[in-house]
């Protein structure tokens, strides 16, 4: 089943003569992790914002749940709430509250392995701490559907692998349908169960990854990162 359908979507910005997406087809199915990939400025932020509803379309409609949560960068947490509190925020803006809240945030807490930061503030944490508290609160909110941002693109490679790790198991244990941002190939090979190649606000190619996980170990891995490359790269039009 299908949670979230494009029809022939377009979107161009006020002030601006090329449309971010330009009719865009797509579909994301239920728990499914896709990927979408592709240079700077190709249109994969405002894919999320429309499906996230904070952008309309133009043209063409989009089918989406109604609870989506989405997760950016740097993970754009209250400064001045604890790692608790920025976990709490949507639950209590929901009603929330006592041990059911309790338990809900410590559950998400635990399942990013920041239990003992719960009382720290974001600016004592490193930028990995920061992500990890902004997907447990995306998460906490218990959504159809979680976006991510580039949410890791600003972070070291280690710290960065963890994340994927712990996001993988998110997913796995939640069942949620994620749609990754990402303008990083390896990134996407290594989460996506499809890699949605973006170019010019428009669908280039897609490509189902059948490896089991974790990937990065895996023999097809590179093949496969090397297959999306050569898309990435290829030039539509002969420069002049
Ligand atoms: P990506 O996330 O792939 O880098 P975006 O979706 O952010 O791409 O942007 C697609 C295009 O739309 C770019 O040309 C960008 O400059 C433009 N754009 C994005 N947001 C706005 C905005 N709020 N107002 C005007 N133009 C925008
Ligand atoms: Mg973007």
């Amino acid at each position: 089943m299908n949670l979230i359908l494009f029809r022939n979507v377009s979107k161009t910005y006020e002030r601006e003569t090329s449309p971010a997406v330009d009719n865009v087809s797509f579909a994301v199915r239920d728990g499914e992790m896709a990927c979408l990939i592709g240079p700077s400025g190709c249109g994969k932020s405002t894919m999320l914002k429309l499906i996230a509803g904070l952008e309309s379309p133009d043209t063409g409609t989009v089918d989406r749940p109604k609870k989506v949560s989405v997760s950016f960068q740097f993970g754009a947490l209250f400064p001045w709430l604890s790692v608790f509190e920025n976990v709490a925020l949507g639950l209590r803006t929901a009603g929330k509250s006592g041990t059911q809240l309790e338990r809900t945030v410590n559950a998400e807490l635990d399942a990013m392995r920041i239990r003992e930061l719960s009382h720290k503030y974001p600016g004592e944490l490193s930028g990995g701490q920061r992500q990890r508290v902004g997907i447990a609160r995306a998460l906490a909110v218990d959504p159809q559907v979680l976006l991510l941002d580039e949410p890791f693109s600003a972070l070291d490679p280690e710290t960065t692998a963890e994340l994927h790790d712990d996001v993988i198991a998110a997913w796995k244990r939640t069942k949620k349908t994620i749609v990754l941002v990402s303008h990083v190939i390896e990134e996407a090979v290594s989460m996506g169960e499809r890699v949605i190649l973006m170019k010019a606000g428009k669908i280039e190619a897609e490509f189902p990854i059948q490896l089991p996980y974790p990937r990065r170990e895996n023999d097809g891995f590179h093949r496969d990162v090397m297959k999306i490359r050569a898309e990435f790269f290829k030039k539509n039009h002969p420069s002049v």
